[in-house]
């Protein structure tokens, strides 16, 4: 069996190694490596798969996030909505810009944002909610973009680990997550499902001016060179891993669809045991298995993670500590803000491998070592 890995980005690369390597020596002949062609040609090629009106290519995701709530003219002290259950670049750059994290609950289904928390959390500081979709599943949209129109505030989807992933309206209208806020931002690590081999990241908006915006300050804060009109920063995707990128972006749909019959083979393993809870998959949306993470209940979750490890299977538990609980925010005081289930959810979950390149005999080793652990007397 090959060996277990919770994502395998060589065996990925080995199979369109040929493409790939043409593309980067193509990028060092040309030596135009900021910018350039192969940048321009994989921002068109991104924007028409997400169907965006405007794609900004950037350094990585945490940046994309942080070019994103600069370009909303918030002023030190605006509250930001996110969730606590969450990867830490979501929050962190909230308090980065001075502005005021305000976690609120996820959904145990879902593990995205719970809108009935969200519209609680609203005040006359509220400026902008930022929801995650999380491990690959969208954000209740439709709920948050009402509330949000309700109470004129901006929405940023952080869709770092979810693009490829659609999102239907009650209305049949279907558009990919990252597209549907006020602008999207999403990333291109390595791991993540468009994963490029080194950092990258991508901002998309529907909104011409905050377009312009978003690109003056990922330049510099230039509109003409030379000229700069705001504070901003220098957010570039580097040139080979544009390249890189546009080769693997004619295979993400299938790599997504790998994800998802990976995921297919771990819930008809886990059918009918009563200590995990499998992934949920609303029915407007296509989950798109940046993680398979199940719940565990009455089952000792490190044991069963060092029980895994004993037999070369690595597993995750993302994210062991939830954002309302982290120290950067101890000025926020935010351990004070009840949110039971993001606390229980920090307890009961684990990631198993998933990715593109699983075999059935790696999943099947996975699933039986999972149920002869959970399945022991002790347990
Ligand atoms: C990976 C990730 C980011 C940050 O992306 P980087 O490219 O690593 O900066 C932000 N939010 C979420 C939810 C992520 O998973």
């Amino acid at each position: 069996m090959r060996p277990i890995q919770m994502v395998d980005t060589k065996t990925q690369y080995h199979k369109i190694k040929t493409e790939v390597d043409a593309a980067v020596l193509d990028v060092m002949e040309s030596t135009a490596f900021i910018n350039g062609p192969a940048v321009k040609a994989f921002t068109s090629q991104l924007a028409e798969y997400m169907q965006a009106k405007h794609t900004i290519p950037c350094a990585n995701g945490t940046d994309a996030l942080q070019i994103a709530l600069m370009a909303l003219g918030l002023q030190p002290g605006d509250e930001v909505i996110t969730p606590s259950f969450t990867y830490i670049a979501t929050t962190e750059v909230i308090a980065l810009l001075k502005l005021k994290p305000v976690f609120v609950e996820v959904d145990p289904d879902t593990f995205c944002m719970d809108s009935a928390s969200l519209e609680k959390a609203i005040t006359p500081k509220t400026k902008a909610i930022i929801p995650v979709h999380l491990y690959g599943h969208a954000a209740d949209m439709e709920s948050i973009m009402t509330i949000a129109e309700k109470h004129g505030l901006f929405v940023i989807e952080d869709n770092a680990q979810a693009i490829g992933c659609t999102y239907q309206f009650a209305n049949g209208q279907k558009k990919k997550t990252g597209t549907i806020g006020h602008i999207g931002t999403t990333s291109f690590y390595p791991s993540k499902n468009l994963g490029a081999f080194g950092d990258g990241g991508a901002i998309f908006t529907a909104d011409d001016s905050l377009a312009a915006k978003i690109k003056m300050i990922a330049n510099h804060g230039q509109s003409q060179q030379y000229y700069h009109d705001v504070v901003g920063c220098n957010s570039r995707l580097d040139a080979m891993q544009a390249a890189i990128l546009s080769v693997k972006l004619k295979h993400l749909d299938a790599y997504n669809e790998a994800r998802r019959k990976a995921a297919a083979y771990y819930d008809a393993a886990f059918a009918g045991q009563q200590k995990i809870k499998i992934p949920f998959r609303a029915d407007n949306t296509n989950h798109v298995f940046h993680q398979y993470t199940i719940q565990l209940t009455g089952v000792n979750r490190d044991g069963l993670k060092n029980y895994l490890a004993e037999h070369k299977i690595p597993s995750m538990i993302y994210y062991p500590v939830p954002g309302h609980r982290q120290k950067m925010f101890a000025q926020f005081d935010t351990q004070s803000v009840s949110l039971p289930v993001t606390d229980e959810l920090t307890e009961k979950v684990i990631s198993l491998p998933i990715h593109s390149e699983m075999d059935e005999e790696q999943l099947a080793f996975i699933c039986s070592k999972v149920l002869s652990y959970i399945n022991q007397k002790e347990n």
